[in-house]
């Protein structure tokens, strides 16, 4: 089956390479890189799972009374695919589809504020009972008045909606030069969309001194969609980078739009004076974010002293797919190297007990955040 939409055609999200996917246009609408407005301004995204006669008669109830992205799948490798593209603020299941249990498991997987409504025909006592064991947000039994359940189902999106909200951590990972933050921090970055943060990399020049632009760009762009993340360019020249100025100002325009809960930058400890200067810059620029850690790049000298450890034990597959990504380097026997690279985390992991880490030094890190969005 196929989406049914509003009949205007206006979806709740727009914009990014996965609009409402990892990629999506707004902060807390669609995926994990949006930025902007809060979430309850948003409509929501519904996705109905069932193989019943009516249910695209349901998709469209939901479909029509809100500006919200609605989609209907019949199939559990279709509903499964769905359920990758974007964060649902609502998934209505009919417990007798075929695979409706492993769309639910799969839901609090990867869509971890998605509310779960369960539209059950007839009151088979056995099924009521095994879909109550799922810890279901709701539940209701057809045939269904209309009205009611329309109401019940936008009001437990819109509480999914405003949960994430409060609770979906906003990451803007900050580099110098295309390769910078894949290097870096790219572990991390596939950690935190895995868990449903919004990803988005600013890269402040484009890498003219490191070859032809133009490849570097689409690397970039290859690179930041491997990791779940939108990417940002600045245009700033390339080893050049000035510590103040127009730095602070590209940092504290995606600070503004964003207004992201964790910021990791380049350390102050560089042999590179483009990197030196970011990470002046974004102190000056996220002055006003709770998280802010340094990272270690290629050229961090051995003065860098971390004090913090993400395991990415489990991401390194994913870093090193996005590190790949810029091939046109031909570096492959040094910093890019996967040897290099898995040596490097391998070596970090040890001072935390973790297999493979990336460090962090804190510029500042609050105990509880993110803090709700402002509304
Ligand atoms: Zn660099």
């Amino acid at each position: 089956m196929s989406a049914v939409r509003h009949p205007e055609g206006v979806a709740a999200n727009s914009g990014g390479p996965n609009a409402g996917g990892p990629n999506g246009g707004g902060p807390n609408g669609g995926g994990p890189n949006g930025g902007g407005k809060p979430a309850s301004d948003l409509s929501p995204d519904i996705l109905l799972f069932d193989s019943s006669a009516g249910a695209m008669d349901i998709a469209r109830w939901l479909g029509e009374r809100e500006r919200g992205r609605v989609a209907c799948e019949a199939e559990l490798e279709a509903a499964l695919r769905r359920l990758a593209e974007r964060q649902w603020d609502l998934l209505v299941v009919d417990p007798a589809t075929q695979g409706a249990i492993d769309v639910v498991t799969q839901a609090r997987r990867r869509n971890r504020w998605a509310a779960v409504l369960a539209a059950l025909a007839g009151g088979n006592p056995d099924l009521v009972q095994r879909t109550v064991e799922w810890r279901i947000d709701g539940l209701v039994f057809k045939p269904f008045e209309r009205a009611a359940f329309v109401s019940q189902a936008l009001t437990l999106a819109q509480r999914s909606r405003e949960r994430r909200g409060l609770e979906q951590r906003r990451v803007l990972a900050i580099g110098a030069h295309p390769d910078d933050v894949e290097i870096a921090c790219g572990g991390m970055l596939a950690r935190h969309t895995a868990e449903g943060d919004l990803v988005r990399i600013l890269v402040l020049s484009r890498g003219a001194m490191g070859g032809d632009v133009n490849i570097r760009l689409r690397e970039a762009h290859e690179a930041a969609e491997l990791l779940g993340g939108r990417l940002e360019l600045g245009d700033l020249q390339d080893s050049r980078i000035p510590d103040s100025g127009a730095t602070v100002a590209l940092i504290a325009r995606t600070v503004g739009d964003l207004r992201p809960t964790h910021v990791y930058t380049h350390a102050l400890e560089d042999t590179h004076q483009d990197h030196r200067a970011v990470h002046i810059a974004t102190l000056a620029a996220a002055n006003g974010v709770p998280n802010v850690y340094c990272y270690q790049s290629a050229s961090t000298t051995v003065d860098f002293t971390p004090n913090y450890y993400v395991d990415i034990s489990a991401y390194m597959e994913a870093k090193l797919h996005a590190v790949a990504a810029y091939c046109s380097e031909g570096d492959r026997a040094g910093r890019l190297h996967p040897d290099s690279i898995k040596a490097t985390a391998a070596y970090w992991g040890r001072f935390a007990g973790y297999k493979l880490a990336e460090p962090l030094r804190i510029i500042r890190q609050r105990r509880f955040s993110p803090e709700p969005t402002p509304g």
